[in-house]
């Protein structure tokens, strides 16, 4: 701990206000350099509310002292002052995920595979060293510039779990919370897959753009409330949506929301899901890119290989019929690369000529 905070730095504009902290974007006076300041008022010993507030503070400086990895938000320095404690913070310039994610309506698989490699990545480094974020949600996740490089931010919920150590304190924000945490008159271990499931939750709303669970989708045929869809794990995969988004997609969030906090995938395992493992498309010799699309109408998606367009024809794509495989009522086709990337809103006739191209 140091003082002097305001001979080192300037501080502009207020970025964003949680419970316990306000952040300003600040400037270092000798450089320039921009960073981010999380200013923690100082309030009475008397006041209600203070025990929580150190307690919180001094938790988070705890494990961000520690933390040093690119996709979570680095701790530079800290300034014990009159008025308040002061974090400075490497400054995530695009701000939170949240807003992205409104202003595009979604993120493309792509872009979406993207910022979860790097989530992973991040909260792998964290579980790896015992420490349960306990806090993801897509306001939390910081955007760093236009090629959306994230990082986890917030640690203020972040605890150090110890082998033994157990928990139960109701904490997180209701849409993410894992089901285990709802659980009543269970003593449960607050164990590292309860960030599994908000990541989960933040994933299915990065691909669609909107929540799993939510009390807006409280209808007559599903009369449950947010917690209870939670804790039964309702959710579905809405048609029109979902229709085009990759199987292996909807496989990872089904296994991220797994009720069964035992069965939930771990972070190393969300890594190592074919999913993330799907490269972008490979481009021939000819420059022509594409996807083989194995089309299987018994099951309520697709299937998709990527492979070598070598034996792709003049007219971008072929159309093989036939039960191979071992799949009955199947076909198999070569989209042009970005035909494959649309969606397939019609199973395509076998007979397509050279000159009609499949109806996506
Ligand atoms: P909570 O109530 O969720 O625990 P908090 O008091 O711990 O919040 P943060 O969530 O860390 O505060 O920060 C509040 C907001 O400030 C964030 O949602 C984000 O918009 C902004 N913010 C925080 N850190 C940064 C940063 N490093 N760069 C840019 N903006 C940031």
């Amino acid at each position: 701990y140091t003082n002097g905070f305001r001979q080192q730095y300037l501080i502009q504009h207020q970025l964003g206000k949680g419970h316990f902290a306000t952040v300003y974007l600040c400037v270092e006076i000798a450089t320039g350099n921009k960073y981010a300041v999380k200013v923690f008022g100082k309030v009475s010993k008397e006041s209600q509310g203070s025990q929580m507030l150190d307690e919180t503070l001094y938790q988070e400086i705890a494990l961000l002292k520690g933390v040093n990895h690119p996709s979570l938000i680095f701790l530079r320095e800290m300034f014990d002052e009159d008025d308040g404690v002061y974090l400075v913070l490497e400054l995530a310039p695009e701000g939170e995920l949240f807003n992205l994610i409104v202003s595009r309506e979604k993120l493309t698989e792509d872009e979406t595979r993207h910022v979860f490699r790097q989530l992973f990545e991040g909260l792998n480094y964290l579980h790896v060293r015992g420490i349960v974020h306990r806090d993801i949600k897509p306001e939390n996740i910081l955007v760093i510039d236009e090629n959306l490089t994230v990082k986890l931010g917030d640690f203020g919920l972040a605890k150090l779990i110890g082998e033994e150590s157990f928990t139960t304190t109701l904490c997180g924000t209701p849409s993410y919370v894992a089901p285990e945490i709802l659980q009543e008159n269970r003593r449960r271990r607050y164990a590292r897959s309860v960030d599994i499931w908000s990541l989960g939750v933040v994933l299915y709303i990065c691909l669609c753009g909107f929540p799993p669970f939510s009390d807006e989708l409280y209808t007559e045929q599903n009369p449950y409330s947010l917690a209870q869809q939670i804790k039964m794990g309702r959710f579905d995969y809405p048609s029109p949506y979902w229709d085009s988004i990759d199987d292996q997609a909807l496989d990872l969030i089904d296994k991220m929301l797994t009720v069964d906090s035992e069965k939930r995938l771990t972070v190393e395992e969300c890594l190592e899901h074919p999913w993330m493992k799907n490269e972008p498309p490979i481009v021939d010799a000819e420059g022509l890119t594409g996807a083989l699309v194995k089309l299987d109408f018994s099951k309520r998606k697709v299937e998709r290989e990527r492979t070598l367009l070598s034996s792709v024809n003049d007219s971008f794509y072929e159309v093989f019929k036939g039960g191979s495989g071992g799949v009955e009522d199947a076909e198999f086709k070569v989209f042009e690369k970005t035909a494959a990337e649309e969606r397939i809103h019609n199973p395509v006739s076998t007979n397509v000529h050279q000159d009609e191209k499949p109806v996506i």
